[in-house]
């Protein structure tokens, strides 16, 4: 039942060898069937010989805040052991804006400006043009790539409290004159903010008002051509950011009414259209910080509470508040499923269970922290480097200077033995890991 031609039609010709990621003749990446092991096109959906679903990656892209579980987790692992490392430059993109997000998905890199631009980028042939096209407004939430479609919200007017929502089917982006197509666009009360997490046939949205009020909206059907209008569940005094365990399928974020602290849950495996049921959670500070996204590891809530900035774990089935890990910090990272966690606060880490000896001072961290597969933790510096960390010892360090000493490294996202790194001013450069003294790649 298995086909072994190439996916792409402007291919085709090439036999592809089992297991193989990438085809032999061009280049480009294959995504296999779970059933069948036929290569099919990235962004794909069914596969093209047995009709099977092709499974939905439970990371949208690679160790990015973005996606689902927010965990900045890598399960690829860097494929050096530092200090034995060298860095090299393979691409640079450069657009208007400020670099808001770099997401790695199928074997594509999307590069988002703030300005509303989106480069899109063939990872297995950077030397191909990026394709570029612009949404039309200013992007404040992260999009999310999900089912073979880009989502992106925006701002068409700065000065109102009116954003739209869009839907990008990507599957085009894979041919011989790439695209992508938009599917649909909706207009919505307020402007997305954090972080879009699409989740089953279900798109969650974090939406900001101009005087600091915050809701949770969500819009179904979003697989059609016309999806339903949002619907308001939640608008709390403070609300968190939204993230999504899809082992279990659930949906979770924390809010906060008349200082009581609540946990809502949307249980996807009761049916794709599940109503949110909250629960008080005990015992817990109620002045979580908004602006640093909450992450989840089965049913373990974790988020940053106080004056103290406290980061916690919260347990989502007893609604009960489980442990305060350590304090200061500012974001965070989390590695395995509930061993460790990495923390980066004002320039410190530190690893659950022996925070005194991993202590490191590492000034001027702006980007959130990825780690990659439990072995390296990468982060973007004030002043335009990117440092390394081996993670199980977190003094081995080594530091490469990316962009000009006065532009702050935002973002990072990882793809096998490749980083991205975007910057304040408009430019993204793409590089690729190797041991020291081979040739990298
Ligand atoms: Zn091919
Ligand atoms: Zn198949």
């Amino acid at each position: 039942m298995s086909r072994t031609d190439c996916p792409y039609v402007d291919c085709r010709e090439a036999k592809v060898t089992a297991n193989a990621a990438v085809c032999p003749g061009c280049k480009r990446w294959l995504n296999r069937c779970g059933k069948c092991r036929t290569p099919n096109r990235s962004f794909a959906n069914y596969c093209r010989s047995c009709g099977k679903g092709l499974p939905v990656l439970n990371e949208f892209w690679p160790a990015s805040r973005g996606g689902a579980q927010r965990l900045s987790f890598s399960r690829q692992a860097a494929p050096v052991t530092l200090p034995d490392m060298k860095v090299e430059e393979i691409k640079v993109l450069r657009f208007s804006g400020r670099c808001r997000s770099l997401l790695a998905e199928d074997g594509y890199l999307f590069v988002v400006s703030d300005s509303g631009i989106i480069q899109v980028v063939d990872l297995n042939r950077i030397e191909t043009e990026p394709y570029t096209f612009n949404v039309g407004g200013k992007i404040f939430a992260e999009p999310a790539v999900h089912a073979g479609t880009l989502y992106v919200g925006f701002l068409e007017d700065d000065t109102r409290d009116r954003g739209v929502v869009a839907a990008y089917t990507l599957g085009d982006i894979t041919g011989s004159q790439p695209g992508v197509k938009l599917r649909w666009s909706l207009d919505l009360e307020g402007r997305p903010v954090q972080g879009l997490l699409p989740f089953g046939d279900r798109l969650y949205l974090n939406i900001g008002f101009k005087n600091a009020r915050r809701e949770i909206q969500y819009i179904e059907n979003i697989g059609k051509e016309n999806p339903s209008k949002p619907l308001t569940v939640d608008d709390g005094e403070r609300i968190s950011t939204l993230a999504a365990n899809p082992p279990t399928g659930k949906v979770f974020f924390l809010s906060q009414k008349d200082s009581r602290l609540f946990v809502n849950i949307f249980d996807h495996s009761q049916g794709p259209h599940p109503e949110m049921e909250s629960s008080q959670i005990n015992g817990a500070p109620a002045d979580f910080l908004e602006h640093i996204p909450a992450a989840v590891m089965g049913a373990k809530l974790f988020a940053v509470f106080g004056e103290q900035k406290h980061l916690c774990r919260i347990d989502t089935h007893s609604s009960s508040f489980d442990i305060k890990i350590c304090a200061g910090v500012r974001n965070f990272a989390l590695s395995g499923m509930s061993r460790q966690v990495i923390v980066n606060t004002t320039g410190i880490f530190s690893t659950i269970g022996n925070l005194q000896e991993d202590l490191i001072r590492g000034e001027g961290i702006v980007s959130g922290p990825v780690i990659t597969r439990e072995n390296m933790v990468v982060v973007g510096m004030r002043d335009g480097k990117i440092r390394f960390y081996r993670a199980d010892n977190l003094a081995v360090q080594l530091d490469y200077q990316a962009f000009d000493a006065d532009r702050k490294v935002l973002a990072l996202a990882t793809f096998k033995d490749m980083i991205a790194a975007g910057s304040q001013v408009g430019e993204a450069r793409l590089l690729r890991i190797g041991p020291a003294g081979a040739r990298a790649g």
